[in-house]
């Protein structure tokens, strides 16, 4: 707490001189007290709420700024009027008078939350409403509309920025509340670690006080039998106190593999929602919201460059937000125009072997699909429609157990090569053919002969 007062007062010397005196006296000059520090908050004490208010509008972005230089975590500052600050003391003795007095404030609840995830900075579209919706439903009212909240979609797409949102979002209109983020795998290594010293109590005990549970990435608990065991009985304490789960994946509920069926049919409980690829539009304001955020200089690249780097990243946020960074740090490091000339050499790298990638991968499919339509003697068009007759069904079904054995797609991108078909229908596409080559020996001829033919190509 020291070191956060000292920091303070480093801050607020700087910011005297940055902002105009008359101003900096009413609202600044007398904080001088941490009320306390807390899941990553300072939390500074101001006289009321009409000055808490005016710094909240005009300063606080600022001197979280200016704290960033000083921390190495993600620190941020947070107001609270002496009022309340009085008032949350007076309760917090009166619901636990065995603890002694100068343990409050200084309890620190580790939400594993990364503070820059908000609702401000998401980008919503077609692609990712409903998603939004409900996650801000969940933050609103949380463990009340949608419990459990399970979010599902490709890597890169935003699934666990929007969990972590919620929790923030959750915290921020309370701050004792205890929210937790953790990836499925680290529940697993904690589980792990703990159960080989044989303290199950302690694993279980830094969970059951827990108010929101945040857990990403939920497809990792695959094949972890005891860890899922225990992750259900979590599930079954928290979801009976209406305390809200939130959960991530990169499949639905029902795809999940090796997962035990009563826990994946309990995610199916609350609400599912799926984020999709974003369509051009989108992916254009995601990038102006990101230049603003790295520039606040809403002009500074011309929209033309801006609509280059979104034509050419179209698979997943990520990566389009690593090539604005990349043609930022270029033209401003060299101090070249940022022109869209400009953008493609900074992108070139990048952008060369994808497009390979592309040419690539579209023509080896386009040889699949001639080589099984050959084989079965129906026509390519036939082979990728809608048609639901068995003569192309099935062979259509061989086809995308080829391209994902043979390819490894992503099922929806192969998918899409026959007239858009969903994830769910290629992956079960490909599990009817497993299941068929090892009942059917012939079957199993068929399809590694076919296997062998598309190879050699
Ligand atoms: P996922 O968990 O689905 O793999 P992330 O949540 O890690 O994806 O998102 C990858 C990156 O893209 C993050 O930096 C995130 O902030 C950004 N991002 C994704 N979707 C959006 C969006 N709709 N608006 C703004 N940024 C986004
Ligand atoms: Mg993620």
């Amino acid at each position: 707490m020291q070191e956060h007062l000292d920091i303070w007062h480093e801050i607020k010397s700087q910011l005297s001189v940055a902002f105009e005196e008359q101003s900096y006296k009413e609202t600044l000059e007398s904080i001088d007290s941490i009320f306390k520090v807390k899941n990553n908050y300072v939390f500074l004490i101001v006289e009321n709420e009409f000055v808490k208010k005016r710094i909240e509008m005009l300063y606080l972005k600022k001197m979280n700024r200016m704290l960033e230089n000083y921390v190495s975590e993600p620190y941020q500052y947070r107001l609270v009027t002496q009022d309340q600050a009085e008032k949350e003391l007076s309760d917090q003795k009166k619901y636990s008078p065995a603890l002694p007095e100068e343990q409050f404030g200084q309890e620190i609840f580790n939400t594993n939350l990364n503070l820059s995830y908000t609702f401000d900075n998401f980008v919503v579209g077609n692609s990712n409403r409903l998603a939004y919706t409900s996650a801000i439903k969940v933050a609103d009212q949380p463990g009340v509309v949608a419990n459990p909240l399970y979010i599902f979609g490709d890597v890169g797409l935003g699934k666990t920025h929007l969990m972590q949102c919620v929790g923030n979002y959750i915290l921020e209109s309370d701050i004792n509340k205890k929210v937790l983020y953790i990836k499925a795998d680290q529940f697993v290594e904690e589980y792990v670690r703990l159960a080989s010293k044989k303290k199950f109590d302690e694993f279980h005990d830094q969970f059951k006080e827990i108010d929101v549970l945040l857990v990403d990435d939920i497809q990792f608990l695959a094949k972890k039998e005891k860890s899922q065991q225990e992750f259900f009985k979590l599930f079954e304490l928290l979801f009976n106190q209406q305390k809200q789960i939130v959960i991530t994946s990169d499949r639905s509920a029902s795809d999940l593999k090796d997962i035990m069926s009563r826990l994946t049919s309990r995610f199916l409980w609350g609400v599912t929602v799926d984020i999709n690829r974003p369509e051009l539009d989108h992916r254009i304001k995601i990038l102006e919201k990101k230049m603003m955020a790295e520039t606040s200089e809403k002009d500074l690249i011309p929209h033309k460059v801006i609509e280059y780097i979104a034509s050419v990243f179209d698979n997943n946020v990520r990566e389009l937000e690593g090539a604005l960074k990349r043609v930022l740090f270029y033209c401003t490091a060299f101090g070249y125009d940022f022109t869209v000339k400009n953008a493609e050499i900074a992108l070139e790298s990048l952008v060369k072997p994808k497009r390979d990638h592309k040419d690539f991968v579209k023509s080896k499919i386009n040889n699949v699909l001639s080589i099984v339509s050959d084989y079965y003697n129906i026509s390519t068009s036939d082979l990728v429609s809608k048609k639901r007759t068995r003569n192309f069904l099935y062979p259509r079904q061989v086809s995308m157990y080829l391209i994902k054995t043979i390819y490894d797609l992503p099922y929806k991108k192969i998918g899409s090569y026959f007239s858009n078909r969903d994830h769910s229908t290629v992956m079960h596409s490909v599990e009817k053919i497993t299941n068929d080559m090892i009942v059917d020996k012939n079957i199993k001829i068929d399809v590694e002969k076919l296997s062998i033919k598309c190879g050699e190509n």
